[in-house]
């Protein structure tokens, strides 16, 4: 009589191999989780209707309308619906197109690219990669040194000039929660 047990069947899970992507660069993101998430609800109340059609139907504003299209002001354009900082001034260009474009993002990963392949052409998507907010779109006939152009949508950016200062709202809301925990 054998003293062997086969009962324990181990079965080991096969690692999932990451499907590789063609993108040029940033993140190739699948899923439709992100990291932020908000309800329509409140996005419909906080956002201009523009605002709503781009960054969560994935609209494209009209070119040369955009507030920040021809800004040359200093500071920052952050994601509009989270608040995500994305691009700064000294990365913008005028690129003649109507669009904000900015040649290089603040953080490689601020941006998750995906393939689109809506009105008959291939394109890049340029998304917000903690919310998802639909940004604009990435070209490769940017200036150097990246080559790369970030066409993205006023309506999905929010600007904080470079002088302005968040210490009195910030430090308010801190300072708001009272309860401290102590491990
Ligand atoms: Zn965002």
């Amino acid at each position: 009589m054998s003293g062997f047990n086969l009962l324990h069947l181990v079965t080991k899970s096969q690692p999932v191999a990451l499907k590789s992507c063609a993108l040029p660069s940033g993140i190739c993101r699948k899923k439709k989780t992100w990291p932020v998430t908000f309800t329509q609800e409140e996005l419909k109340k906080r956002l201009t209707p523009m605002q709503y059609h781009v960054t969560q139907e994935k609209g494209t504003e009209s070119a040369f309308t955009g507030e920040h299209a021809h800004s040359k002001e200093k500071g920052t354009y952050n994601c509009i619906v989270c608040g995500a900082p994305l691009f700064t001034s000294d990365k913008k260009f005028d690129s003649g197109s109507g669009w904000p474009s900015f040649f290089d993002l603040i953080k490689e990963d601020s941006i998750a690219l995906t393939d689109d392949f809506s009105h008959g052409m291939h394109r890049v998507e340029a998304s917000c990669s903690q919310c998802g907010a639909h940004l604009g779109h990435l070209f490769d006939d940017g200036p150097r040194p990246t080559g790369k152009r970030y066409c993205i949508n006023s309506a999905s950016l929010g600007f904080q000039p470079k002088e302005a200062t968040v210490t009195a709202e910030a430090s308010e809301e801190a300072s708001a929660s009272g309860s401290k925990t102590e491990l």
